[in-house]
């Protein structure tokens, strides 16, 4: 039983050049203590569908046209404002990839986590404050008595960073979304926070939907993956999978730009891949990545392929596969 499933999400952008979908029939699902990896480039739909588990879209321009999202067997996209407000921030939490904008910067960082923990308990106001306190000791935070009393520009980035998972844990979620948790922060500091964040998963029993451009961050914390691109999922499977054979030209794309994985098979020139994700209001027809694909085919400009299962556990969406030849 999953803990968390999407079942073909839509949601559309109403924009002057025209509408589109920037997530379009997406479904996957999210077990107990599982990292599900959804990778893709910048404009592929990666966090708008994150945004959509806690129904955080923006209306306008946005607005959550079709699918169902199941959390512990009641679906969040017909939950009323009181429900939502419960998961919000309790069951399901959310870090994002600028801790500056999520932080509020006229108040304490230790304020900040206390409110988070005063909206889902019924703690008094010191028991919301030591918990505060204790979440910033669990995120690796140095003093976090002093530094629950500084404001969010008083920290370095990787300490705001720590801040916002201490927030984001402090009422003990079932699901974590982290959205490019590391993009703004040096290398360094980024397999910091990636390490602790598996680190207090495997101690909380959390599952994990980790967002990220980087197929090599996949590689190393996630068991699941799920390519999107154009707001489709093209190719999904296990991360075990993904690296011994992956079917999509997409996903072989952003192997190949990878320096690690270079340098695995024998190094060589990274590569590149060519022009850029369309605007949600002028997909391509037939298959979206098709003015970019190396492999590009006649039917691939016709007809779009259907998201079917090539081998165990293993779906994608490509022509070059004759499973989807046959699915018709
Ligand atoms: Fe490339 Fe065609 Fe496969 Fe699309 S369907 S990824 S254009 S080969």
């Amino acid at each position: 039983m999953p803990v968390l499933s999407v079942e073909n999400l839509r949601v559309g952008f109403n924009y002057a050049e025209g509408y589109g979908n920037a997530v379009d029939d997406v479904s996957f699902s999210l077990a107990a203590n599982e990292c599900l990896g959804i990778v893709g480039e910048s404009g592929c739909g990666k966090s708008v569908t994150a945004l959509s588990i806690l129904r955080l879209v923006q209306e306008p321009p946005g607005k959550i046209a079709g699918g169902r999202i199941f959390f512990e067997g009641e679906d969040i996209l017909a939950m009323d404002h009181e429900s939502l407000r419960k998961i919000r921030g309790g069951k399901i939490a959310m870090i994002f990839q600028d801790p500056m904008t999520a932080l509020n910067p006229v108040f304490t960082i230790g304020s900040q986590i206390a409110e988070a923990v005063a909206i889902h308990t019924n703690l008094s106001r010191a028991q919301t404050r030591e918990r505060a306190v204790e979440m910033l000791q669990k995120v690796g935070m140095p003093d976090p008595e002093q530094k629950a009393n500084e404001y969010p520009h008083q920290l370095s980035g990787g300490m705001r960073q720590r801040a916002m998972i201490a927030m984001a844990l402090a009422n003990g979620p079932s699901v974590l979304i982290a959205d490019e948790p590391t993009t703004a922060l040096d290398v360094t500091i980024q397999a910091q926070i990636l390490d602790l964040i598996e680190g207090l998963k495997a101690k909380s029993d959390m599952s994990v939907i980790l967002i990220t451009h980087d197929l090599g961050v996949v590689a190393k914390y996630a068991q699941k993956v799920a390519v999107m691109y154009a707001g489709k999922i093209v190719e999904y499977c296990s991360v075990s999978s993904i690296f011994a054979n992956p079917m999509h030209p997409y996903t072989v794309g952003l192997m190949e730009s990878i320096p690690a994985m270079r340098n695995i098979k024998g190094g060589g020139r990274l590569r590149e891949i060519p022009g850029i994700v369309p605007p949600l209001y002028a997909m391509p027809a037939g298959c979206r990545f098709n003015p970019r694909c190396p492999r590009v085919m006649d039917i691939c400009k016709l007809k779009e392929p259907p998201l079917v299962t090539t081998s165990a556990d293993h779906l994608a969406a490509c022509h070059l596969h004759p499973e989807i030849k046959s699915a018709g």
